[in-house]
Order: structure tokens, then sequence, then C-alpha cells
């Protein structure tokens, strides 16, 4: 396929940018690139003779590839328990992860990000196509002190988390002074992780703790900060439900807060003028998880925290905190529901269905570290496109359908086609 150049024409584009969709548009994709973005009559004649093949999308709407800021490849979501990696040899759960990277995909989600989980050997495998899934960042282990959000420790003395969800040879994520925060970023930037993840509050799937109580003191959060930025400028995700813990994180200066459930108005305020990110995965907080498959304390810690996190998202949007796409799928919500929080933005939030696409996009590509080759449709980009028969700003609830998704470009190859809208003008992904 070398030399070809597809022209995608009579589109209705988002390009992720946040303004008024464009009728009568047109891409050219050569490679893994978007050559050119515009209205098709703006197509210089020189370029137009070096198409090679064209498709008419009539008038279907293209948006950029969608961004999910927060997920757990390694966690089952309603499929299954996370405690059944117990039971089954890691062979096993990475070809269970598999499964799960190609139906996110196939929704719609072209990036993700993975904060606790998968190791640097997913994202390897999927940058060179052996399997199909979202282009990769991983933050392989999460990091908090013993007794907070990453210990789970069982009554019986065993570590559920390192033998049932993490991949051999992963580093620890326990971590309790400073020297070791120092210790713990180096071990994971030396495992390949692309980011840092911490988590400053405690959680409510985790056993030992509580939302309200701090997970790492401010000194060692700044520690982790410093190092990260010292290693290639790694950027800090930190886990933070309740108001110690998101204060913690917001004033230690890190990039996204992630849930930020117990916001108030002071933090808001602080995260806006820092132009601090937060994620607020509402999708997790759509179900409660499971008294029979966790424990009564968890299931009562998730019935509180969800309804405050709810109530809490619109007043964030009104202060002026940035948002980003994140589900924390794998968790709760099942792999491939990820668009469903674009809805929940909308429902939530309070955003309008434009700036809920822009979340899961441009905002989610700047969060990541990604602008410059993902997040919007735009000449020079990595060709990462979601068509749809759907009009998502009249109905934003449609991407959530997978019949709604006819087609997902990955590097400018189709990762599905549900529709055969494509053809075989643009290269499979996985051949
Ligand atoms: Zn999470």
């Amino acid at each position: 396929m070398a030399g070809t150049s597809v022209l995608l024409h009579n589109a209705r584009l988002i390009d992720g940018n946040g303004g008024d969709p464009l009728p009568g548009a047109a891409l050219l994709i050569r490679d893994t690139r978007l050559e050119w973005v515009g209205r098709t009559e703006d197509l210089a004649p020189g370029t137009r003779r070096d198409v090679t093949h064209r498709v008419d999308l009539a008038g279907r709407t293209v948006c950029p590839g969608f961004i999910d800021t927060h997920v757990h490849f390694a966690l089952p979501g309603t499929k299954g328990s996370a405690l059944d990696g117990l039971r089954e040899p890691p062979t096993y759960r990475t070809l269970k992860v598999l499964e799960r990277l190609r139906v996110t995909l196939e929704n719609g989600v072209t990036t993700a990000r993975d904060l606790m989980g998968l190791d640097a050997g997913f994202r390897q495998a999927v940058a060179e196509r052996r399997v199909p899934g979202p282009r990769l960042l991983v933050a392989v282990t999460m990091l908090s002190q013993h007794a907070g959000h990453a210990d789970f420790t069982m009554a019986g003395g065993f570590d559920a988390l390192a033998a049932a969800v993490m991949f051999p040879g992963s580093p620890t994520g326990l971590v309790d002074t400073v020297d070791e925060m120092r210790l713990r970023v180096r071990e994971l930037v030396a495992a390949g992780a692309d980011c840092v993840k911490l988590a400053s509050s405690g959680g409510v799937s985790s056993p030992h703790d509580d939302p309200e109580w701090l997970g790492l003191r401010p000194e060692m959060i700044r520690a982790a900060i410093e190092e990260a930025a010292a290693h290639g400028g790694r950027r800090v995700a930190v886990h933070a439900i309740g108001r110690p813990g998101i204060a913690a994180a917001v004033r230690a200066g890190v990039h996204s807060v992630e849930h930020g459930y117990a916001l108030d108005d002071e933090l808001r305020a602080e995260m806006a003028d820092r132009g601090q990110f937060l994620v607020p995965t509402l999708t997790e907080t759509m179900t409660d998880l499971d008294p029979a498959r966790t424990s009564p304390a968890i299931h009562a810690k998730g019935v509180r925290w969800h309804r405050v996190a709810q109530e809490s998202v619109a007043r964030s949007v009104e202060a002026g905190v940035r948002v980003a796409m994140g589900t924390d799928a794998g968790l709760t919500p099942d792999h491939g529901t990820n668009l469903r929080e674009l809805e929940l933005l909308v429902r939530f939030a309070g955003l309008t269905p434009l700036r809920a696409i822009t979340a899961g996009t441009r905002d989610a590509a700047e969060l990541c570290g990604l602008s410059d080759t993902v997040g919007t449709v735009e000449a020079g980009k990595l060709a990462d496109l979601v068509i749809t028969g759907a009009d998502p700003l009249s109905d934003i609830a449609a991407l959530a359908d997978p019949r709604q998704v006819l087609v997902v470009v990955k590097d400018g190859r189709v990762a599905i086609d549900r529709g055969a809208v494509l053809g075989d003008t643009l290269p499979p992904l996985c051949p």
C-alpha cells in the first residue's frame, strides 16, 4: 500500500478543538498521518491529483480517536473479580488483557493511559501491531504508603494486588519515606513507565484505608514529582478522593487529580489557577461494588463517595477546572464502555456535548503530553479517527453504542469498519 493516499470526503468534521462542526469536510490520509484537512473545495488541484483512493462519507460525522486517561486493563470490570488472578497463571491473565484492549479500541478509544496494572510489554506489543489495542501509556503500578490505596495485603499476609493483578517483574507500589519514593519512581522509570501514578488519599476498593485519610505525605508527593520531571518530564497522576489527599496533591503541583470527589471551592480555585486537570471518572461512580464480591465496608464507601462525586463535578467545571476524560474502566466499568463517560460529563458536569468531546480528545491528549501527535483531526497528526452515523452533538449517548461507532482508524489503519464504509482503501491495523 506504499504511496497510497486516501481522501475521505463529504464528512462532517468535529476536529476536537471545540469549534462548530465543519460540513463538507475532507481528510487526506497518507501512511499513518493526516496530510491535509479542510473543505473539499479548498484541496489544491495538485494534491487532488495525488489522491489514489476516495471515500464518500455521505455526511457522516468524523471525530478524533478518543483518549481515555484512566483505565485498568488488568482488572475485569463486571466480568469477574479482581481476585480471579489468584487462580490464574499470568499467561492466562495476559490473554484476557488482549481481549480488553481490542474491545476498547473497537469502541472508539485509540489512546489509553493505564494507571496501574499493565507493564511496558503491552505498550510495545500494541505499538508493533502484534495485537490490536489503543496506543498505550502505562504507569505500571500505583504508589502509596503501607495501609494506603496501593496496599491490598490480605489479613492472611498475602499481597493480593501483586499476586492477582500485577504482572511478574513489576515493582512494588508501597513506599513510606521520601528516599524510598525517589527509589520507587526510578524503579518505574527503569520498568518503562510513561507516567507516575500516586494515591494521596485512601480509596473505595482498598481494604485498609478510607478516602478521607491522607495516603502520602506532601513531601513524598513533591519528591515523586521532582523525580518524574527529572526523568524525561514524566507526568504525575494522583488518585485523590477525600479533601486531605486532594489538597496535598494540588498543592504539591501534580498534573492531574484523578477522581477529586471532595473538591471544595478553595481547592477548585487553586487547581484552576495552576491549570491542573481533573479526571472525574464518572463512569466508575455509576456502579457500586458488589458487597458479595468485595466487603460490606468497601460497598458502603462506594455508595457514599459515588454520590459525592456526582454532586461535586459540576461545581469544579464552573470554577474553571480543566477536565479530561477518564473512566476507571476495569474497576467497575466494563472495558469498551469508555465513551459512556461523554454522556456523564454532559449529565453531571454540565458540559455541552461538544465540550465533552473536547475533554475526550484534545484536552485528554494535552494531559497525557501527546498534543503533538493525537487529540485533534489536523494536518500533521496521526490519523486516529472515529466515524459515526449518529450526530453526537444532538445525542452524545450514541457514541456509547458500539453500533453507532461505525469505523475506528488508528495510525491510518482500520481497527474496525462495522459499516464497510472504507472498503479496502486503508490497510487493516493488524493484518
Ligand atoms: Zn483507577
